[in-house]
């Protein structure tokens, strides 16, 4: 039988194996593990991707929210507007700074909205931390509007969304600052955790620098703050540096893929597809394929016996659904969705012949 697993992570090795032994080969041998030439040329050659002043690697990506939020002078008692639909990382990087998360409603592209935002305004908002999900920018006109008319922040949460656009303009570059997550299932994934800061701001990129490495200015080497160890090391960096030459091609894929998705699977009424590759403002990098489904239990199923492995986001939970943390709120849409969503798969290692396969076993369950 056919076997299409949700996600194949020995493939990601094998795929391009000679070049990552001989880049390790490389880094390894020359001794070069901690803050090496390395980490520098990725870092710029990221920001040179992104049409970005800094991009700082670091320890991961929820690291990267937390350190973007201590250098953007979050304080304890701030109250900072995130998506519920979103993986608790954000909402606990927001804890770990000293303000409180309050969670905000998405709409049917499953991103935050501007709507939800503004109603949950208070004389404590400080921040919206859009979350850039599935490899989309949220439609941002509404969201820059509330934040100018009441003087707050944007930091996002642009871990799904590297490379991704809304009217040619990159996530993670609307506000103070986006963060990148290297996980090795993200889009751009190493071989272990990784992350990244991005900002244009002098000020902002100088305390990163400084928070990653126990506080110690890299021009003097004098502690000037409370860090942590937050580094990205060496070698996944080297790794990273490499993967970043072929990623265009690799979200090349993954957008045809989309395609064939949307092609084929559009018009059942059963199911809510994400937007279309050529959807107008936006360039998507389908970090996932976000739908809903009707009977979705039973459409997993079915799938699980044809060798077709799905995944619910964050386990089938939302963020909200966490009792013991208290971050309820009012959120129509996310308690609607969260009963009808789950995740096809998706990655630039699957041919279009698979996804034929997928298309054609949905299909036929709902008929
Ligand atoms: C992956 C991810 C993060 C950060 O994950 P790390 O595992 O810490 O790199 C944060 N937010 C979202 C939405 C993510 O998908």
């Amino acid at each position: 039988m056919k076997e299409i697993p949700f996600f194949n992570y020995p493939a990601l090795f094998a795929s391009r194996k000679e070049e990552y032994m001989s880049t390790l080969e490389d880094t390894l041998s020359r001794g070069a593990f901690i803050m090496q030439d390395e980490l520098f040329r990725f870092e710029e050659a990221l920001g040179n991707y992104l049409g970005v002043k800094h991009a700082i690697g670091v320890a991961d990506g929820t690291m990267a929210i937390l350190m973007s939020l201590m250098a953007s002078g979050i304080e304890e008692g701030d109250e900072i507007l995130v998506p519920a639909h979103t993986f608790i990382a954000s909402a606990s990087a927001i804890h770990h700074s000293g303000a409180k998360p309050v969670l905000v409603d998405c709409g049917a592209d499953h991103l935050i909205s501007a709507n939800s935002v503004e109603m949950n305004l208070t004389e404590k908002t400080k921040a919206i931390m859009p979350v850039q999900l599935n490899g989309r920018v949220a439609n941002m006109d509404g969201i820059e509007e509330i934040a100018k008319k009441n003087n707050l922040m944007i930091i996002e949460d642009s871990c799904q969304a590297l490379g991704a656009k809304f009217k040619g303009r990159y996530g993670g570059t609307f506000g103070e600052a986006g963060t990148f997550s290297f996980f090795p299932a993200k889009t751009l994934g190493c071989f272990g955790d990784g992350g990244a800061v991005i900002t244009n701001k002098e000020d902002i990129a100088s305390k990163v620098r400084m928070i990653r490495d126990h506080g110690r200015d890299p021009n003097d080497g004098k502690v000037k703050l409370f860090g942590f160890n937050g580094r990205l090391d060496n070698i996944q960096a080297a790794i990273l540096l490499l993967k970043l030459k072929y990623y265009d091609e690799d979200i090349k894929t993954r957008r045809r893929l989309a395609e064939i998705y949307n092609s084929r699977l559009g018009s059942l009424s059963t199911l809510l597809l994400p937007p279309p590759p050529s959807d107008g403002d936006h360039y998507d990098v389908y970090q996932n394929y976000e739908i809903e489904a009707d009977s979705r239990e039973e459409l997993r199923d079915f799938l699980f016996e044809n060798g077709i492995g799905t995944i619910l986001q964050w386990g089938g939970f939302t963020i909200n659904n966490f009792d013991k943390l208290g971050l309820d709120n009012n959120l129509p849409y996310t308690e609607k969705m969260v009963k009808k969503f789950m995740m096809l798969p998706m990655h630039h290692l699957l041919s279009d012949e698979d996804v034929n396969f997928v298309c054609d076993k949905i299909i036929e369950f709902y008929n």
